[in-house]
Protein backbone atom coordinates (compact mmCIF):
# COMPACT_ATOMS: atom_id res chain seq x y z
CA UNK A 1 0.00 0.00 0.00
CA UNK A 2 1.50 3.31 -0.93
CA UNK A 3 2.11 5.64 2.03
CA UNK A 4 0.53 9.16 1.95
CA UNK A 5 3.09 11.56 2.88
CA UNK A 6 2.74 15.44 2.82
CA UNK A 7 5.18 17.12 0.78
CA UNK A 8 6.46 20.68 1.48
CA UNK A 9 8.74 21.97 -1.31
CA UNK A 10 9.61 25.20 0.80
CA UNK A 11 10.98 28.57 -0.55
CA UNK A 12 14.28 29.47 -2.15
CA UNK A 13 16.31 26.21 -3.34
CA UNK A 14 13.85 24.38 -1.64
CA UNK A 15 11.41 23.23 -4.78
CA UNK A 16 14.74 21.78 -6.40
CA UNK A 17 15.80 19.76 -3.72
CA UNK A 18 12.76 18.85 -2.86
CA UNK A 19 11.82 17.41 -6.25
CA UNK A 20 15.17 15.82 -6.33
CA UNK A 21 14.70 14.04 -3.30
CA UNK A 22 11.71 12.88 -4.50
CA UNK A 23 12.21 11.53 -7.32
CA UNK A 24 15.21 9.18 -5.35
CA UNK A 25 12.56 7.94 -2.77
CA UNK A 26 10.34 6.86 -5.67
CA UNK A 27 13.38 5.35 -6.98
CA UNK A 28 13.53 2.81 -4.55
CA UNK A 29 10.58 0.87 -5.25
CA UNK A 30 8.36 2.68 -2.10
CA UNK A 31 5.13 3.85 -3.21
CA UNK A 32 4.42 7.04 -2.25
CA UNK A 33 1.16 9.39 -2.48
CA UNK A 34 2.35 12.51 -2.32
CA UNK A 35 -0.13 15.38 -0.87
CA UNK A 36 1.94 18.44 -1.80
CA UNK A 37 1.49 21.47 0.06
CA UNK A 38 2.67 25.12 0.75
CA UNK A 39 5.12 26.61 3.43
CA UNK A 40 7.28 29.49 2.91
CA UNK A 41 7.92 32.88 1.45
CA UNK A 42 6.24 32.11 -1.55
CA UNK A 43 3.54 31.15 -0.12
CA UNK A 44 3.27 34.71 1.82
CA UNK A 45 3.78 36.40 -0.76
CA UNK A 46 0.65 35.05 -2.64
CA UNK A 47 -1.45 34.38 -0.02
CA UNK A 48 -0.08 36.23 3.11
CA UNK A 49 0.21 33.90 5.01
CA UNK A 50 3.68 31.79 4.98
CA UNK A 51 1.52 28.56 6.76
CA UNK A 52 -1.00 28.15 4.91
CA UNK A 53 -4.34 26.11 7.24
CA UNK A 54 -3.86 23.65 4.32
CA UNK A 55 -0.63 22.90 4.93
CA UNK A 56 -0.98 22.13 8.94
CA UNK A 57 -4.13 20.19 8.12
CA UNK A 58 -2.53 17.65 5.60
CA UNK A 59 -0.01 17.12 8.14
CA UNK A 60 -2.47 16.11 10.75
CA UNK A 61 -3.96 13.88 8.80
CA UNK A 62 -0.72 12.20 7.38
CA UNK A 63 1.15 12.30 10.43
CA UNK A 64 4.01 12.17 8.06
CA UNK A 65 5.68 14.82 6.00
CA UNK A 66 9.22 15.84 4.54
CA UNK A 67 9.91 19.64 3.94
CA UNK A 68 12.17 21.90 1.97
CA UNK A 69 13.66 24.60 3.47
CA UNK A 70 12.03 27.69 3.87
CA UNK A 71 13.19 31.32 4.59
CA UNK A 72 12.45 33.47 8.04
CA UNK A 73 12.95 37.26 7.15
CA UNK A 74 15.32 38.85 9.78
CA UNK A 75 14.04 41.09 12.56
CA UNK A 76 10.37 41.74 11.02
CA UNK A 77 7.77 40.37 8.93
CA UNK A 78 6.70 36.50 9.89
CA UNK A 79 7.73 33.89 12.53
CA UNK A 80 9.07 31.03 11.50
CA UNK A 81 7.51 28.46 9.58
CA UNK A 82 9.97 25.94 11.58
CA UNK A 83 9.13 27.08 14.80
CA UNK A 84 5.42 26.92 14.25
CA UNK A 85 5.49 23.70 12.42
CA UNK A 86 7.19 22.10 15.59
CA UNK A 87 4.82 24.45 17.91
CA UNK A 88 1.24 23.45 16.19
CA UNK A 89 2.48 19.18 15.67
CA UNK A 90 4.53 18.86 18.96
CA UNK A 91 7.62 18.07 17.19
CA UNK A 92 9.57 17.98 20.16
CA UNK A 93 12.47 15.96 19.40
CA UNK A 94 15.01 17.27 16.36
CA UNK A 95 17.40 14.42 15.35
CA UNK A 96 20.19 15.10 13.51
CA UNK A 97 22.88 11.93 12.68
CA UNK A 98 26.26 13.82 11.67
CA UNK A 99 28.34 10.85 9.94
CA UNK A 100 31.58 11.62 7.83
CA UNK A 101 30.78 9.71 4.80
CA UNK A 102 34.01 8.66 2.99
CA UNK A 103 34.91 11.01 -0.02
CA UNK A 104 33.74 14.34 2.13
CA UNK A 105 36.42 16.54 2.92
CA UNK A 106 36.47 17.25 6.43
CA UNK A 107 39.42 17.16 9.49
CA UNK A 108 36.66 14.84 11.25
CA UNK A 109 36.51 11.92 9.33
CA UNK A 110 35.99 9.38 12.40
CA UNK A 111 33.10 11.69 13.54
CA UNK A 112 29.39 9.44 14.17
CA UNK A 113 27.33 11.97 16.70
CA UNK A 114 23.88 12.03 16.54
CA UNK A 115 22.23 15.62 18.00
CA UNK A 116 19.39 14.93 19.80
CA UNK A 117 17.57 18.43 20.08
CA UNK A 118 14.97 19.32 22.50
CA UNK A 119 12.48 21.63 19.86
CA UNK A 120 9.55 23.02 22.04
CA UNK A 121 11.19 24.78 24.36
CA UNK A 122 14.53 27.74 26.20
CA UNK A 123 14.89 30.93 24.43
CA UNK A 124 12.71 29.55 21.08
CA UNK A 125 9.48 29.42 22.81
CA UNK A 126 8.95 32.85 21.61
CA UNK A 127 8.01 34.56 24.71
CA UNK A 128 9.58 37.80 23.62
CA UNK A 129 9.28 41.03 24.84
CA UNK A 130 10.39 44.32 22.75
CA UNK A 131 12.37 46.94 24.37
CA UNK A 132 10.29 49.99 24.49
CA UNK A 133 6.94 48.28 24.81
CA UNK A 134 4.01 48.25 27.68
CA UNK A 135 4.50 44.47 28.18
CA UNK A 136 7.99 45.17 28.26
CA UNK A 137 7.49 47.78 30.96
CA UNK A 138 5.28 45.66 32.90
CA UNK A 139 7.44 42.67 32.93
CA UNK A 140 10.80 44.50 34.31
CA UNK A 141 8.15 46.19 36.97
CA UNK A 142 7.43 42.32 38.12
CA UNK A 143 11.06 41.68 37.75
CA UNK A 144 11.68 44.47 40.03
CA UNK A 145 9.65 43.44 42.91
CA UNK A 146 11.24 40.45 42.90
CA UNK A 147 14.78 42.53 43.30
CA UNK A 148 15.71 41.51 39.40
CA UNK A 149 16.68 44.91 37.73
CA UNK A 150 15.93 45.20 34.12
CA UNK A 151 17.63 47.92 32.39
CA UNK A 152 14.87 50.12 30.40
CA UNK A 153 16.38 49.94 26.87
CA UNK A 154 16.22 46.06 27.22
CA UNK A 155 14.60 43.41 24.81
CA UNK A 156 13.63 40.48 26.74
CA UNK A 157 13.49 36.92 26.02
CA UNK A 158 12.31 34.28 28.25
CA UNK A 159 14.11 30.17 28.76
CA UNK A 160 11.54 28.07 29.53
CA UNK A 161 12.77 24.72 30.24
CA UNK A 162 10.36 22.35 32.34
CA UNK A 163 10.46 18.85 33.69
CA UNK A 164 8.50 17.30 31.55
CA UNK A 165 10.02 18.59 28.03
CA UNK A 166 13.39 17.57 29.55
CA UNK A 167 12.24 13.84 30.01
CA UNK A 168 10.76 13.21 27.00
CA UNK A 169 13.46 14.39 24.80
CA UNK A 170 16.07 12.32 26.71
CA UNK A 171 13.75 9.61 26.99
CA UNK A 172 14.12 10.01 22.87
CA UNK A 173 17.66 10.29 23.31
CA UNK A 174 17.78 7.17 24.76
CA UNK A 175 15.06 5.48 22.58
CA UNK A 176 17.12 6.36 19.69
CA UNK A 177 20.27 5.28 21.44
CA UNK A 178 18.82 1.84 21.92
CA UNK A 179 17.06 1.41 18.76
CA UNK A 180 20.05 2.60 16.93
CA UNK A 181 22.63 -0.02 19.57
CA UNK A 182 24.96 3.23 20.05
CA UNK A 183 26.36 3.29 23.41
CA UNK A 184 26.83 6.94 24.97
CA UNK A 185 24.35 9.37 25.53
CA UNK A 186 25.94 13.07 26.45
CA UNK A 187 23.79 15.53 28.33
CA UNK A 188 24.76 19.53 27.51
CA UNK A 189 23.74 22.48 29.07
CA UNK A 190 24.80 25.01 30.90
CA UNK A 191 24.08 24.31 34.50
CA UNK A 192 26.94 26.26 36.07
CA UNK A 193 25.40 29.70 35.10
CA UNK A 194 21.74 29.40 34.45
CA UNK A 195 20.85 26.80 37.59
CA UNK A 196 17.15 26.99 37.49
CA UNK A 197 16.92 25.96 33.78
CA UNK A 198 19.87 23.82 32.20
CA UNK A 199 20.41 23.22 35.96
CA UNK A 200 16.46 21.44 35.75
CA UNK A 201 18.13 20.20 32.48
CA UNK A 202 20.61 18.19 33.90
CA UNK A 203 18.77 16.95 36.97
CA UNK A 204 15.99 15.77 34.74
CA UNK A 205 18.75 13.75 32.21
CA UNK A 206 20.23 12.30 35.53
CA UNK A 207 17.10 10.37 36.68
CA UNK A 208 16.09 9.64 32.90
CA UNK A 209 19.50 8.25 33.04
CA UNK A 210 18.93 5.87 35.65
CA UNK A 211 16.68 4.10 34.13
CA UNK A 212 18.84 2.60 31.23
CA UNK A 213 21.49 1.56 32.73
CA UNK A 214 22.95 -0.06 29.51
CA UNK A 215 23.87 2.74 27.88
CA UNK A 216 26.74 5.15 29.54
CA UNK A 217 25.55 8.17 30.12
CA UNK A 218 27.37 11.41 31.25
CA UNK A 219 27.28 15.28 30.73
CA UNK A 220 29.36 18.42 29.50
CA UNK A 221 28.83 21.79 29.74
CA UNK A 222 28.39 23.48 26.10
CA UNK A 223 31.37 25.48 25.90
CA UNK A 224 33.89 22.51 26.79
CA UNK A 225 31.71 20.21 24.78
CA UNK A 226 32.15 22.71 21.59
CA UNK A 227 36.10 22.38 22.16
CA UNK A 228 36.36 18.68 23.25
CA UNK A 229 34.02 17.94 20.03
CA UNK A 230 36.22 18.84 17.76
CA UNK A 231 39.26 17.65 19.31
CA UNK A 232 38.38 14.52 19.97
CA UNK A 233 34.83 13.72 18.00
CA UNK A 234 35.62 9.62 18.41
CA UNK A 235 34.21 10.33 22.65
CA UNK A 236 30.63 11.45 21.36
CA UNK A 237 27.98 9.64 20.12
CA UNK A 238 24.44 10.79 21.22
CA UNK A 239 24.09 14.16 22.37
CA UNK A 240 21.04 15.38 23.54
CA UNK A 241 20.58 19.25 24.45
CA UNK A 242 18.15 22.13 25.34
CA UNK A 243 16.66 24.22 22.14
CA UNK A 244 19.19 26.58 21.64
CA UNK A 245 22.51 25.04 21.79
CA UNK A 246 21.16 21.71 20.06
CA UNK A 247 20.78 24.20 17.15
CA UNK A 248 24.48 25.58 17.46
CA UNK A 249 25.96 22.50 17.91
CA UNK A 250 24.25 20.90 15.22
CA UNK A 251 25.79 23.44 12.66
CA UNK A 252 28.85 22.71 13.99
CA UNK A 253 28.59 19.04 13.57
CA UNK A 254 27.52 19.88 10.39
CA UNK A 255 30.69 21.67 9.36
CA UNK A 256 32.64 18.79 10.48
CA UNK A 257 30.81 16.19 8.37
CA UNK A 258 31.45 18.41 5.62
CA UNK A 259 29.14 21.00 5.39
CA UNK A 260 25.24 21.93 5.48
CA UNK A 261 24.40 20.01 2.32
CA UNK A 262 25.23 16.98 3.98
CA UNK A 263 23.06 17.08 7.35
CA UNK A 264 19.96 15.24 7.34
CA UNK A 265 17.09 15.78 10.27
CA UNK A 266 14.04 14.19 11.92
CA UNK A 267 11.72 15.79 14.16
CA UNK A 268 9.29 13.85 15.91
CA UNK A 269 6.65 14.44 17.52
CA UNK A 270 3.85 12.70 19.56
CA UNK A 271 1.79 12.58 16.44
CA UNK A 272 3.29 13.35 13.68
CA UNK A 273 7.13 13.34 12.50
CA UNK A 274 8.72 16.39 9.83
CA UNK A 275 12.16 15.28 7.82
CA UNK A 276 14.11 17.97 6.88
CA UNK A 277 17.24 19.46 6.06
CA UNK A 278 19.55 21.03 9.11
CA UNK A 279 20.47 24.37 6.27
CA UNK A 280 18.37 26.49 5.16
CA UNK A 281 16.70 27.78 2.08
CA UNK A 282 20.23 28.77 1.01
CA UNK A 283 18.12 31.51 -1.59
CA UNK A 284 21.58 32.62 -3.76
CA UNK A 285 21.36 29.58 -5.30
CA UNK A 286 17.45 29.56 -6.06
CA UNK A 287 16.75 28.44 -9.16
CA UNK A 288 20.32 27.67 -10.20
CA UNK A 289 20.42 23.82 -10.05
CA UNK A 290 23.14 23.80 -8.29
CA UNK A 291 22.92 23.14 -4.21
CA UNK A 292 23.12 19.50 -3.19
CA UNK A 293 20.27 17.54 -1.70
CA UNK A 294 22.24 15.13 -0.20
CA UNK A 295 20.81 16.97 3.50
CA UNK A 296 17.00 16.81 2.28
CA UNK A 297 17.81 13.05 0.80
CA UNK A 298 19.47 11.85 4.18
CA UNK A 299 16.23 12.92 5.63
CA UNK A 300 14.32 10.96 3.14
CA UNK A 301 16.30 7.93 4.29
CA UNK A 302 15.25 8.49 8.07
CA UNK A 303 11.49 8.98 6.61
CA UNK A 304 11.84 5.55 4.92
CA UNK A 305 13.27 4.15 8.26
CA UNK A 306 10.11 6.20 10.09
CA UNK A 307 7.66 4.43 7.71
CA UNK A 308 9.43 1.17 8.67
CA UNK A 309 10.70 0.62 5.45
CA UNK A 310 14.47 -0.26 6.62
CA UNK A 311 15.32 -2.32 3.38
CA UNK A 312 14.60 0.82 0.91
CA UNK A 313 16.26 3.18 3.51
CA UNK A 314 19.69 1.16 3.63
CA UNK A 315 19.65 0.78 -0.23
CA UNK A 316 18.90 4.68 -0.34
CA UNK A 317 21.59 5.56 2.00
CA UNK A 318 24.43 3.13 0.75
CA UNK A 319 24.05 4.56 -3.14
CA UNK A 320 24.11 8.39 -2.05
CA UNK A 321 27.25 7.08 0.19
CA UNK A 322 28.42 5.12 -3.06
CA UNK A 323 28.29 8.13 -4.97
CA UNK A 324 29.73 11.08 -2.65
CA UNK A 325 32.59 8.20 -2.16
CA UNK A 326 33.57 8.19 -5.66
CA UNK A 327 33.39 11.95 -6.18
CA UNK A 328 32.62 12.20 -9.79
CA UNK A 329 29.06 13.68 -10.10
CA UNK A 330 29.10 15.30 -7.09
CA UNK A 331 27.97 19.11 -6.34
CA UNK A 332 29.91 21.80 -5.94
CA UNK A 333 30.43 22.01 -1.92
CA UNK A 334 31.62 18.05 -1.95
CA UNK A 335 34.53 19.34 -4.73
CA UNK A 336 38.13 20.12 -3.46
CA UNK A 337 37.83 23.30 -5.10
CA UNK A 338 34.21 24.90 -5.26
CA UNK A 339 34.90 26.60 -8.57
CA UNK A 340 35.76 22.82 -10.05
CA UNK A 341 33.69 22.61 -13.80
CA UNK A 342 33.27 19.22 -13.09
CA UNK A 343 30.66 19.93 -10.19
CA UNK A 344 27.39 18.88 -11.27
CA UNK A 345 24.10 20.05 -10.35
CA UNK A 346 21.25 19.02 -8.13
CA UNK A 347 19.20 17.23 -10.54
CA UNK A 348 22.59 14.99 -11.89
CA UNK A 349 22.97 14.44 -8.49
CA UNK A 350 19.55 12.58 -8.04
CA UNK A 351 20.32 10.82 -11.44
CA UNK A 352 23.91 9.64 -10.24
CA UNK A 353 21.98 8.14 -6.63
CA UNK A 354 18.92 6.59 -8.45
CA UNK A 355 21.71 5.07 -11.23
CA UNK A 356 23.64 3.40 -8.13
CA UNK A 357 20.64 2.17 -6.57
CA UNK A 358 19.96 0.57 -10.10
CA UNK A 359 23.06 -0.69 -10.47
P1 LIG B 1 21.50 28.43 4.72
O1 LIG B 1 21.65 27.11 5.39
O2 LIG B 1 20.32 28.60 3.85
O3 LIG B 1 22.77 28.71 3.81
C1 LIG B 1 24.03 29.10 4.30
C2 LIG B 1 25.09 28.68 3.29
O4 LIG B 1 25.31 27.28 3.45
C3 LIG B 1 24.67 28.83 1.84
O5 LIG B 1 24.92 30.11 1.33
C4 LIG B 1 25.52 27.78 1.18
O6 LIG B 1 26.83 28.27 1.01
C5 LIG B 1 25.54 26.68 2.20
N1 LIG B 1 24.50 25.67 1.94
C6 LIG B 1 23.31 25.54 2.58
N2 LIG B 1 22.64 24.51 2.08
C7 LIG B 1 23.41 23.98 1.11
C8 LIG B 1 23.25 22.89 0.23
N3 LIG B 1 22.16 22.11 0.23
N4 LIG B 1 24.26 22.63 -0.67
C9 LIG B 1 25.35 23.38 -0.69
N5 LIG B 1 25.56 24.43 0.12
C10 LIG B 1 24.59 24.71 1.02
O7 LIG B 1 21.55 29.51 5.89
P2 LIG B 1 21.14 31.04 5.88
O8 LIG B 1 21.64 31.71 4.65
O9 LIG B 1 21.56 31.52 7.22
O10 LIG B 1 19.56 31.02 5.88
C11 LIG B 1 18.77 31.26 4.73
C12 LIG B 1 17.31 31.22 5.15
O11 LIG B 1 16.94 29.90 5.55
C13 LIG B 1 16.99 32.11 6.36
O12 LIG B 1 15.80 32.79 6.10
C14 LIG B 1 16.82 31.14 7.51
O13 LIG B 1 15.95 31.61 8.49
C15 LIG B 1 16.25 29.94 6.80
N6 LIG B 1 16.47 28.65 7.50
C16 LIG B 1 15.51 27.72 7.32
C17 LIG B 1 15.67 26.46 7.89
C18 LIG B 1 14.59 25.45 7.65
O14 LIG B 1 13.68 25.69 6.87
N7 LIG B 1 14.64 24.32 8.31
C19 LIG B 1 16.82 26.15 8.61
C20 LIG B 1 17.81 27.13 8.74
C21 LIG B 1 17.63 28.38 8.17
Amino acid sequence: MAHEVTLIPGDGTGPELAQATRRVLEATGVEFEWDIQQAGIDAFEETGNPFPDETLASLRRTKVGIKGPTTTPVGSGFRSVNVLLRKELDLYACIRPCKAYTGVRTRFPETDIVIVRENTEDLYAGIEFEQGTPENAELREALARLGATVREDAGISIKPISIFGTERIVEAAFAYAESKGRAKVTAVHKANIMKFTDGLFLSVAREVAERHPDIEFNDRIVDNLCNQVITRPEEYDVLVLPNLYGDIVSDLCAGMIGGLGIAGGANIGTHAAVFEATHGSAPKYKGRNMVNPTALMLSGVYLLEHLGEADAATRMERAIAAVIARGEKVTFDLKPNRDDPTAVGTSEFADAVIEEMNA
